[in-house]
Parts: C-alpha cells; structure tokens; sequence
C-alpha cells in the first residue's frame, strides 16, 4: 500500500512557482506525518505537477535541486519518501520538449501508474492526499481514496466530493492510519 501525497501546499508550503530550494518549507508537522507512514511500513510517494518547467519558469534541474532540499528537510526529521514524481508538461505552453497532453499530468494518472508498476501496487487500495481539485480527481479517476488537506489552495477547493478532508497532511495521515488499522 502506497500513500500518494501533492508537494506544494500539501508536503511543504505553497510558492507559486517555486524555484529556489532554499524557500522551500515544511509544513507544519509533515515530516512528522511522513515518519509515522514510514514506520507503518506504508510507502510515501510524491506525485507533483511542475508545469513551470514548460512555461519557462525553471529547468528540470531545478525541480532536481527542490526535492534534494525537500529530502533533506525530511530527514532532519527522521522520515523519507520512497518514490518522487513530477510532470513537467503542459498542454500549451512550452517548447515541444514539454508542449504536450501528456498523460502524466494530475489528474491523468501516469505518475500513478508508473509507481503502481515500479512498487507492484493496487491502487484502489491506495490513498492520495493533495490540496487541489486535480488531486483528488486523480483519485477518482484511479479508483483510489482521495483526501483534500486544506493548506495550500486546499480552502478554495471545495465542490469535489473527497473521501476526507483533513486541516493539513499530519490528520490526513492519522486518518488513514485509523482506517488501515
Ligand atoms: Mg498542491
């Protein structure tokens, strides 16, 4: 079983565009939440739209460097992710590189499914936590059980219908413990 989690505003704090790993923040109790999963034997993997990549606002490299940080913020912490994935496209924006309707971009579940190949996992069995629509469509769209966390953007994502919804990614985690347990 795999516990899906969004990067920004769910995992750390919302920057639009984020590009300079040292801004990048927990929030509040993530890594706490991370470790309690980790322990738990539960994998944690982060699946996360970086469509500033095709428009232009940073490389690749630099969505690199941020997880490095994000990593490295997170075993201060004593907790790690086992699995990051990213989409760096956009449907219109961009050089041809990054120009496309991919199939990776939340909610399409191409990063899902790569995990769910690489971990041999059942996604209906998993659990995906996120602060936008996108996120818990996602979940939807895989069958999965889609928790909104109101940090981030999480308050003005409302008329979505998710399994939960959680103050911030430290409940989500309790949440889903409780159910597993
Ligand atoms: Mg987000």
């Amino acid at each position: 079983m795999a516990v899906f989690m969004d990067r920004d505003g769910t995992i750390t704090e919302e920057m639009d565009y984020l590009k300079e790993p040292e801004k990048l923040r927990l929030v509040p109790r993530s890594g706490e939440a991370i470790r309690l999963l980790n322990k738990k034997g539960i994998l944690t993997i982060v699946v996360s739209n970086q469509s500033g990549v095709a428009r232009g606002y940073f490389s690749e490299e630099a969505v690199k460097k941020i997880h490095r940080e994000l990593e490295r913020l997170l075993k201060r912490e004593e907790a790690y992710l086992n699995g990051i994935y990213y989409c760096p496209h956009h449907p219109e924006f961009g050089p041809p590189k990054y120009k496309k309707n991919c199939n990776c971009r939340k909610p399409k579940p191409g990063m899902l499914e790569k995990a769910a190949k690489r971990f041999n996992l059942d996604l209906q069995k998993c659990y995906i936590i996120g602060d936008k629509v996108e996120d818990i469509k996602l979940a939807q769209n895989v069958g999965a059980k889609g928790i909104l966390v109101l940090t981030g953007y999480g308050r003005r994502s409302k008329k979505i219908n998710p399994d939960h919804t959680a103050k911030d990614l430290y409940h989500a985690v309790q949440w889903i413990l409780k159910k597993e347990s």
